[in-house]
């Protein structure tokens, strides 16, 4: 999807869950039928890779596509090619698979060795097969000093410096304050607005007044049903990228639905 089209996108981090193909299949029939009923709002899952085949709209479901459904892939690989690179999926198998959006550089991976020119690797990777990158970006620490917009700043240089404007308009942002990954809340709906103002700047600055203005810009970071419609109305995000909710079916598709009514 563009980030052009002024949809909401939200998108399901199913990480390492769940723990079976029966439970995936479930939860796929489940975000599908939900987002086919959506007027606003696009629905993306990330299930793990062996589960993407089964969940993407080509094996599971008579019809190829579904509308408002997409697949995202949690991670591809740097290697641009095929080769003797074992255990790594890359983005054109990933592309093959019905797979539209990619989640690159998400903190846990980060913290697991995913160096910065690692993530600009994968980025540059998703975008030479035409996919749409999520590119995850957040500080550990939220600071009276400020010093966080340095670190934001410096990991979307870090990861686009490479990037010509013509592939960086496809690239979509994920602000996820690590500190509010997994935690008992989300960031205050009024700091997501003010940091995500902050993400468009550097993006006008990097590429110029129409890119700070057309970037998409997601919140992750404890999203439920109950707190996705303010982060969304005040903190005027183009979407969320949802974590431990989006594996609790009745959750997300309360929150699916609640995000689509909001004005
Ligand atoms: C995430 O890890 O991307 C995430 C947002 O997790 P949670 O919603 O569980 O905080």
């Amino acid at each position: 999807m563009p980030n052009t089209l002024h949809r909401r996108l939200i998108v399901g981090n199913w990480k390492m869950n769940p723990a079976t193909v029966a439970e995936a299949k479930k939860l796929a029939r489940i975000f599908r039928r939900v987002a086919t009923s959506l007027v606003h709002t696009e629905a993306v899952i990330c299930p793990p890779l062996s589960f993407i085949s089964i969940c993407s709209g080509r094996s599971l479901f008579t019809k190829k596509s579904s509308p408002h459904f997409h697949m995202g892939a949690q991670v591809a690989s740097t290697q641009e090619e095929g080769g003797p690179h074992t255990g790594e999926v890359g983005a054109q198998m990933l592309r093959d698979l019905g797979v539209e959006y990619v989640i690159v550089g998400h903190s846990e991976q980060r913290k697991r060795g995913d160096t910065d020119e690692i993530v600009a690797a994968r980025l540059k990777a998703v975008l030479g097969q035409g996919l749409t990158p999520i590119l995850c970006i957040g500080e550990s620490v939220r600071d009276e000093s400020g010093a966080y917009l340095s670190v934001l700043k410096d990991q979307i240089k870090a990861s686009c410096g490479d990037i010509l404007k013509k592939s960086a308009k496809s690239i979509i942002v994920a602000y996820e304050p690590i500190w509010a990954i997994g935690a008992a809340e989300a960031m205050k709906a009024e700091d997501v607005y003010e940091t995500s103002l902050f993400i468009k700047k550097v993006f006008a600055d990097l590429y110029g007044a129409d890119m700070g203005l057309k970037v998409t810009v997601l919140y992750g970071g404890s999203v439920t049903y109950r707190n996705a419609p303010d982060i969304i109305a005040i903190g005027k995000v183009d979407g969320l990228l949802v974590g431990r909710e989006s594996v609790n079916a009745p959750g997300f598709v309360e929150l699916l639905k609640a995000v689509d009514l909001v004005k």
